[in-house]
């Protein structure tokens, strides 16, 4: 019994050691990722109600690793926040979805994720301003996705970044609505000019009658607050036709579209769709 258990931590040992390594080639895998150009960004569209138009594009990072493939961003989002890697590839994030909005109709909004380590970042605001003047794109068509855990940490400072954003004119959605903490403050607390319904209120509204009560809550909230709201993750007929009826504003989902590349012009898929 005594072997059997050497032998069980020794193979936990290994496990953490294997863990620890793959961690650390990963990290200095990203070090290199941004020269090597392994990044690039995918796009998912917004399509507005009940006129049903594209308004917009989320980007998405994904990381073409040369030998792994295609890393997911939970796999690299993290890490990148804890050693604050975040901070240069949510640049490159910034500057790279500018350029590549700036080439598109000009009604048509680009989000773009930003993580609560680089809001925190000094260089923050430099490097949002830096993608609008190198891209020429309007600030109007900028839209910073905050989740409400990048709300949370340190309120006051955090508000006085997102208040320098709105003056330069970027807009501010809030991500994940309702899978958070005090969301209601943060409505109360932050300006925003979009809430984005997280998926799984939407996913589970159809069968449980809790997620509904509180998807039609916060489709009401945010008419009253006169806050656009956009359901996430929209997959079926039945989902879309339910969102429209509760008067939400907008959707994004693989029904509408998965995300993909868009390039200037020739291979956009949506560069005919109205709108
Ligand atoms: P998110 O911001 O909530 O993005 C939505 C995620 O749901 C994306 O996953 C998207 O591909 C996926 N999705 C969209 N529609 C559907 C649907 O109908 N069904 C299902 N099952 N999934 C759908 P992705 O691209 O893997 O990104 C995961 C998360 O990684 C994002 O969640 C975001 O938090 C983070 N992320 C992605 N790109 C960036 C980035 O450039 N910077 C930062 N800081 N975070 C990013
Ligand atoms: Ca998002
Ligand atoms: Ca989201
Ligand atoms: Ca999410």
């Amino acid at each position: 019994a005594k072997r059997n258990g050497r032998g069980r931590v020794s193979r936990y040992r290994a496990g953490m050691l294997e863990a620890a390594a793959s961690r650390q080639t990963l990290e200095a895998d990203l070090e290199r990722a941004l020269e090597r150009a392994e990044f690039h960004l995918a796009y998912q569209p917004f399509l507005s109600l009940p006129d049903d138009r594209i308004i917009g594009f989320e980007a998405l990072i994904r990381w073409e690793h040369p030998t792994r493939g295609l890393v997911p961003p939970p796999a690299f989002i993290p890490l990148s926040e804890e050693t604050g890697q975040i901070v240069l590839i949510g640049k490159w994030v910034l500057e790279t979805a500018c350029r590549e909005a700036a080439t598109w109709a000009v009604h048509r909004h680009v989000a773009v994720n930003v993580s609560p380590v680089q809001l925190r970042s000094p260089l923050f605001l430099s490097h949002v301003t830096n993608a609008l003047a190198q891209s020429g794109l309007a600030p109007s068509r900028l839209e910073i996705e905050l989740t409400e855990t990048a709300m949370v940490e340190d309120g006051t400072e955090v508000a006085r970044v997102l208040r320098d954003l709105r003056t330069l004119g970027v807009k501010i959605a809030m991500d994940d609505f309702g899978t958070g903490y005090s969301s209601l403050a943060h409505l109360r607390d932050f300006p925003l000019d979009r809430i984005k319904i997280d998926r799984s209120f939407v996913m589970a509204a159809a069968t449980d009658r809790h997620c509904m009560a509180v998807l039609t809550a916060i489709t009401q909230m945010g008419k009253m607050l006169e806050i656009p709201t956009l359901a996430e993750g929209v997959e079926t007929d039945e989902e879309l036709a339910l969102l429209r009826s509760l008067g939400c504003d907008a959707v994004q989902g693989y029904l509408i579209g998965r995300p993909g590349r868009l390039c200037a012009g020739v291979d956009d898929p949506w560069r005919h769709v109205a709108g």
